[in-house]
């Protein structure tokens, strides 16, 4: 029986595998993993990394706030 079974096992196991998200690069907003299929904005840094955020206001602000200066425009 047992050569029937692990046969099987190793069939569910490569199943799973294939469901697994493929990692494209990693966020530099939130730092999570960007899989493939997600909207991205992919640019330039000013590093002269290619990089990539997530599509959507708080991963742009999070970049954005981690690299830039905050003040109150005009308040000086
Ligand atoms: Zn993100």
């Amino acid at each position: 029986m047992k050569e029937i079974e692990n046969p099987m096992v190793i069939d569910s196991l490569w199943r799973d595998r294939e469901k697994e998200p493929e990692v494209i690069d990693e966020c530099l907003g939130c730092l999570e993993d960007i899989v493939a299929g997600e909207d991205v904005y992919k640019f330039v840094s000013v590093t002269g990394e290619t990089v990539r955020v997530h599509q959507n206001s708080e991963c742009c602000q999070q970049y954005i706030g981690a690299l830039a200066v905050c003040e109150i425009a005009g308040d000086h």
